[in-house]
Order: structure tokens, then C-alpha cells, then sequence
């Protein structure tokens, strides 16, 4: 009988997802999707200093944005829920009530000084790690650290001479023996749990099948097996360690909230096609040629036997290579709508009908431009309101204003206000002047749209309109 696949990502609330956890959470969402099964999101949000309700929802925010939609987790009930871990307290505490009880996990009484002061000695020796003290407290002793008030943790009391092993999808055999593995903590004194135990938990009770995460975590997988043996779980998911992320220079990206969150990608006008296709290829490939896959494409062709081992270079201008690629393949009514964020937050009105009119009426002249949608805002600016010259629409404009004055008579005169009307008025005037292109039309730009920068002039007139254009151009002169 065939089990559902059912996948997890587990974020902690950071505000806006790592992009390495975004690649960890499409190649479990792909998975999922592939194998007809449930990709579940739970938040590990038990480190309660970190975890604010706008961190949460910053994190929901952005897979949504991403497109990978789950079949169960906040806001999507299952039978399996709650879905945060602040929320699965009490199921913490009674697999650690239970690990103690059956003689898997211990109270541990030592204070912070005591442990430094055993491992200065013990360093000698060359033992890493806790050295097993509490294991074996008499009741006589456990009572006085009570009676004392003294706080305690739960530790995990890691069997003697066992050798684990698991076969990684991506990795292959991966053998540890838990000498290796000093008692590690899986409650605070708070009671609060532990990653460790948390995760181990939760893997179990959702009934995840496939663990697929970032090879940091690697080290953490022999730990998860003890435990889930402690608890009495021995079937054992299939794993898939994917490839550490690294910066051209081939050092790991920082996990620091901001530098390398899809956040900082989303805002600043990449597309989630072009994201998700991108991520898709850090760590895995098709075929070494092909580049270009869309979201339905990585459904039907993903796999984690493609999954290489070595780190993965992210590589900016791939991404901003994707960008242009689907900007180029959009609708216009999409980029419009795409853009609309983007100008309101450069101070447009653009979330209006007359905003959003102007901007079909320009995407058009930008859909084969934009390498990214941020660059959208001072192009069409001139649209929206009167411009304000920059410093070098102002050096084009000076002493021209003669000039100016007789290339708004001669566009007033015109029947009718069309692109190649407005053109074909302006390179006459040119020739008449005998002006070359550049200081004919420099000028004209800088007067009409306050900047150099603009999408092609003569379109741009037409989409301004013929008032607006006589009036900015009989203002300059
Ligand atoms: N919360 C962990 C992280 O964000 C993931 C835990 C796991 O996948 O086991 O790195
Ligand atoms: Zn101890």
C-alpha cells in the first residue's frame, strides 16, 4: 500500500523568508505537488523573543507571494493542526514527561558555572560536550536541587555504542555513531522545547514522510532518529539534505534578516515566476542546458535524484536575466497591474482607475525594457504629475527655450495627435534647424518628462497627450 507523501516546510517567524528556506520550501512544495500529496507549513515559533505576529505573517506573505499555497497550516485547517508550534506546548511536554519516565531523558540540575567549569577541566581530555553528570542523580540529590529551587532542563540520554545510519536521497549513506552525540537538551528550564524535540515531534505526529531541508541541518538528523526510536517510532522518512547556498565568492549566504530574504527580491521588482524558476535551479537541474521553466514545467519534471551536492553559487544576474524573460512574456494588463505597487509606493497615485489607465497606456513601451519592475517609477512619473527637471533634463534644456517655443507651435498645428504625426513634425523641425537627433530631441524629452530617461519620446508625447505636452514644452521655453 502506498502512503501519501506529505512534506514540511518549517520556518521560524523572521519576518520575511531566507531564500534558501524559500528553495527548501519549493522543492517540498514540488514534491508534493508531483506525488499528489500534502505539503504542510508549520511556523516554528517556540523561540517566543523572536517570534512577532508581524514576523509570522511575514513569512505567510511571502510563500504566498511565491505561489506555493499549502494543503495544511495556518489558515488552512487539518487534522493535523495546530500548525504553530506555540501552540503544540502541552505535546512537547508530554513526549519529554514520556522520554523521562521511560528512562530516555533526564533532569539536568547544573548550573551554567558548574558546565564551564567541567568542561575547562574536561577539555584536556578531549570530550566534547555535556559530560553526562546528571545521568545517574540519586533521589537523595534530586530532591535537595529541588528543595534548593535549582532549575533544571531535560536532557536526552543518548544510548552508548550505537551506530545510526540513514540513506540521504541527495547525500547517500550518512552514518554516525552516537559516541559522537554528548546528551543534548530538549526542554529548557522554562519548559519550553527544544528544536530538537519540537521537530522530532511534530515530524511524527503530522505524519511527514519526506524530510527535505538545507544540509545545515544535516547534523541534526542522526539526534531526530534517537529520538523518534525513544518514542518508539522506527519507520523512518526518506531525507533530502539539499546543497548549502553560497555567494559568488563561494561563502555561505548570511542568514541575516534583510540581505538575503525574498522580501528584498519581491521589493525590489522581481516577478515570483522569475524567483521560483531561479530557485528551482540552485541545487537542482534539468538537463545542464535548459534554464526556463515555468511553474507547471518544475511540477511535471523536478526530481530529488537531481538534486546535486555541491554548493550552489546564487548568481544575480541569472535571476535579473529570468526577470526580463517573464516581464517580456506578460500581458500588458499584468505588468500594468504589477506596476501598481511599485508607483504607489514611489509616490504615484497609480491605485486608482486613472492610474491604473495611465499605466496600460504605457506598459506597452516597457513590457520589453524592464529588467525589473522597480525600474518602472521614474519612467512613467512624468504621467502622473508635472515633472521637476533632474540635473541633467536641466543642462539639456539650457538655452533652448527658442527652440522649445517653435517645436510646441509646430505640434499645436498638427490634425492629428498620433505617434508617427508627432515624429514626423519633430524631425522636420530637426532637419530644418539642422540638428542632429540627440540635440533635437534631448531637449524636448527633458522639457516634456523632466528627465532623460523616459521610454521612447515620440510615444511617450502621444500617450501624454497633446494639452499636457504644449503646455510642459511653452513652460520650458
Ligand atoms: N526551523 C528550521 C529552519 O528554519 C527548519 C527545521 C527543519 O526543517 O527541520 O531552519
Ligand atoms: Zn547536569
Amino acid at each position: 500500500m502506498n502512503v501519501p507523501v506529505r512534506t514540511r516546510i518549517a520556518p521560524a517567524p523572521s519576518g520575511s523568508i531566507h531564500v534558501g528556506n524559500a528553495r527548501t520550501a519549493l522543492y517540498n512544495w514540488l514534491f508534493a505537488r508531483q506525488n499528489e500529496g500534502s505539503f504542510v507549513l508549520r511556523v516554528e515559533d517556540t523561540d517566543a523573543k523572536r517570534a512577532s505576529e508581524e514576523a509570522y505573517r511575514g513569512v505567510l506573505d511571502d510563500l504566498t507571494w511565491l505561489g506555493l499555497d499549502w494543503d495544511e497550516g495556518p489558515g488552512v485547517d487539518g487534522d493535523f493542526g495546530p500548525y504553530r508550534q506555540s501552540e503544540r506546548t502541552n505535546r512537547y511536554q508530554a513526549a519529554a514527561l514520556g522520554l523521562v519516565d521511560r528512562g530516555h531523558a533526564y533532569r539536568c540540575y547544573c548550573t551554567r558555572e558548574e558546565l564551564e567549569q567541567r568542561r575547562a577541566a574536561a577539555h584536556a581530555e578531549r570530550r566534547p560536550g555535556y559530560d553526562g553528570h546528571c545521568r545517574a542523580l540519586s533521589d537523595e540529590e534530586t530532591r535537595s536541587f529541588e528543595a534548593d529551587g535549582r532549575a533544571s532542563v531535560v536532557r536526552f540520554k543518548v544510548p552508548a555504542d550505537r551506530t545510526i545510519s540513514f540513506e540521504d536521497v541527495v547525500r547517500g549513506t550518512i552514518t554516525t555513531q552516537s559516541a559522537q552525540i554528548p546528551d543534548f537538551v530538549i526542554q529548557r528550564s522554562d519548559g519550553s522545547p527544544m528544536y530538537m524535540l519540537a521537530t522530532s515531534v511534530d515530524d511524527v505526529l503530522m505524519n511527514i514522510t519526506h524530510i527535505i531541508r538545507g544540509d545545515d541541518l544535516i547534523s541534526a538528523t542522526p539526534r531526530q532518529l534517537l529520538l523518534r526510536n525513544a518514542m518508539d517510532v522506527f519507520d523512518v522518512p526518506v531525507f533530502a539534505h539539499l546543497p548549502l547556498l553560497v555567494d559568488e565568492r563561494g561563502r555561505p549566504l548570511s542568514k541575516r534578516w534583510g540581505d538575503v530574504s525574498v522580501r528584498v527580491y519581491r521589493d525590489g521588482g522581481f516577478v515570483a515566476e522569475a524567483m521560483v524558476n531561479y530557485l528551482a535551479l540552485l541545487g537542482w537541474s534539468y538537463d545542464d542546458r535548459t534554464n526556463v521553466f515555468s511553474i507547471d514545467d518544475l511540477v511535471d519534471k523536478f526530481s530529488l535524484e537531481r538534486v546535486g551536492r555541491n554548493p550552489a553559487a546564487f548568481d544575480i544576474a541569472k535571476l535579473e536575466w529570468l526577470n526580463l524573460h517573464y516581464i517580456k512574456g506578460m500581458s500588458i494588463e499584468n505588468l500594468a497591474e504589477r506596476l501598481v505597487p511599485f508607483c504607489t509606493r514611489a509616490g504615484l497615485d497609480a491605485d486608482s482607475r486613472a492610474g491604473r489607465e495611465i499605466l496600460r497606456s504605457v506598459a506597452p513601451l516597457l513590457v520589453e525594457r524592464l529588467r525589473r519592475l522597480d525600474e518602472a517609477p521614474p519612467m512613467v512619473r512624468f504621467l502622473f504629475e508635472d515633472p521637476e527637471p533632474d540635473e541633467k533634463a536641466a543642462a539639456a534644456l539650457g538655452g533652448r527655450g527658442e527652440y522649445l517655443a517653435e517645436a510646441a507651435a509646430s505640434l499645436a498645428g498638427l490634425e492629428k495627435w498620433t505617434t508617427p504625426a508627432v515624429e514626423e513634425a519633430l524631425r522636420a523641425l530637426a532637419a530644418e534647424r539642422g540638428l542632429k537627433p540627440k540635440q533635437a530631441f534631448q531637449p524636448i524629452r527633458a522639457a516634456v518628462t523632466g528627465t532623460l530617461v523616459s521610454p521612447p519620446l515620440f510615444e511617450s508625447l502621444e500617450i501624454l497627450g497633446r494639452e499636457k505636452t504644449l503646455t510642459r514644452l511653452r513652460a520650458a521655453a
